[in-house]
């Protein structure tokens, strides 16, 4: 028995504590019984919009992932993978991995891999007896930060004192952030459709975000006006991080990062390529980054660590923000926080439509990530019955822009299965069963 669990056997009778000694009580039968786990069914269910998987296992314990809300329809591709995993153990979670990673790609159908790989962690935690974070190489951080792209007031409009209105609400939000996220420029069409001819290409439809173009002099100026206005209302007080694009012509992201050099902003996230472009164009980024002292961040679409090599070995941007739910999970995550750190760039996970399985997923391994971590994007339940039907969650979850890490083994949620029951579709019905 290891000194942690040992600790957690004889320490105070807190419900963490508790809950943790049962299971390092059952982890430690299941070890002396030579009990090999086995996987025995992949199931997927839309809960609210968020694809959720369950992972069930021949030893009474089940694994949870989730994928964006973004994405209701990604159920059958989740199934794809059952065949590749059955009966495999899954606490080996790498030996399952090779089986499916080769089968995933971009965002978005890279979801599916993470969201498998997110659940087989969740179980190989409970069957060790330990959180998450243990595995992804013990915590450095008791509690993590975590950065507002979510948390949304009404607009009044969308000029610069619009944007000044609504950020002064972000800045009093009840969950304290040190770090705001605001989608300007191509990221928010509304900005750009605000004044007439902000780009020389007309506006287009389809997919997420398909603006692109060369900017006219007054959509650069107004949006460079819009987050003057929003620098101003939060002062020092509180980061400002800016997500731009994709869409921008590199010399219109260059005038547009030196045009904002005296604001400190946090970054300019994914001004070039990013959300669902499926390359990452490193060369063109390395040029911008060279080009500006305004951090410059991208690689929320990005799927695996191999597709980060060019971006970080070239130090073509300073801040990667891969998601944990896109990227193949959270062991993917954290390699690639150690290899952009061994490369001097920070880590901003993307995280806004990452339900709360993923919100459990993200502070397991920010917990464990090197000292480049900044924060992760805070992601909300949506809709709000999500809080209902999910356990083990502090309250409140955000305490002065930080989330304290828990010590439940695996994620350390569960659903509330009668209250969940409740939120299936008649075709997901016998999901918890
Ligand atoms: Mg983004």
């Amino acid at each position: 028995m290891s000194n942690w669990t040992r600790r957690a056997l004889l320490g105070s009778l807190s419900g963490a504590a508790a809950a943790m000694s049962l299971a390092a009580q059952q982890a430690s039968e299941r070890r002396r019984s030579g009990g090999k786990i086995k996987i025995t069914d992949l199931r997927c269910a839309i809960i609210g919009r968020n694809p959720v998987v369950r992972i069930v296992t021949d030893q009474g314990i089940s694994g949870y992932g989730q994928a964006e809300s973004t994405k209701p329809y990604l159920k059958p591709m989740v199934l794809f993978y059952k065949n590749y995993i059955l009966d495999e153990d899954p606490t080996d979670v790498e030996r399952v991995m090779l089986k499916i990673r080769r089968l995933g790609a971009s965002k978005p159908w890279g979801s599916a891999v993470s969201a498998i790989e997110i659940a087989l962690w969740d179980i190989a935690g409970q069957a060790a007896g330990v959180p998450v974070y243990k595995l992804m190489g013990g915590k450095i951080r008791d509690r993590v930060r975590v950065y507002n792209g979510a948390i949304r007031f009404p607009m009044t409009g969308h000029m610069p004192s619009d944007y000044a209105e609504n950020m002064a609400k972000m800045k009093e939000a009840k969950e304290g952030f040190t770090l705001i996220k605001q989608a300007v420029g191509f990221h928010n069409p509304r900005m750009m459709r605000a004044i007439p001819d902000a780009w020389y290409d007309e506006p287009r439809s389809g997919a997420p975000h398909a603006d692109r173009g060369f900017m006219t002099e007054r959509g650069l100026k107004h949006v460079i006006a819009c987050v003057e206005a929003m620098k101003k209302v939060l002062g020092d007080e509180v980061g400002l991080a800016l997500d731009a694009g994709p869409g921008w012509m590199l010399k219109d992201a260059i005038k547009f990062a030196r045009a904002l050099e005296p604001l400190n902003i946090a970054w300019i996230e994914d001004a070039l390529t990013g959300d669902y472009t499926p390359y990452p164009n490193a060369d063109l980024y390395r040029d911008l980054t060279v080009s500006t002292s305004v951090p410059i961040h991208t690689g929320e679409q990005i799927y695996l660590r191999q597709n980060f090599k060019d971006l970080i070995q070239k130090q073509a941007i300073d801040v990667v923000g891969p998601d944990p739910e896109d990227v193949g999970g959270i062991a993917e995550l954290k390699w690639i926080a150690e290899y952009a750190d061994l490369h001097g760039i920070s880590m901003a996970p993307h995280g806004i439509f990452d339900g709360l399985i993923g919100l459990a997923a993200h502070v397991q391994v920010a917990a464990a990530m090197p000292q480049n971590y900044i924060a992760f994007e805070y992601p909300l339940g949506q809709p709000d019955w999500w809080y209902q039907i999910v356990d083990g969650l502090p309250d409140p979850i955000v305490k002065q822009g930080f989330i304290d890490v828990w010590d439940k083994p695996g994620l350390g949620v569960t659903f509330n299965v009668q209250a969940a029951k409740a939120r299936l579709s008649e075709e997901d019905r016998n999901f918890f069963d």
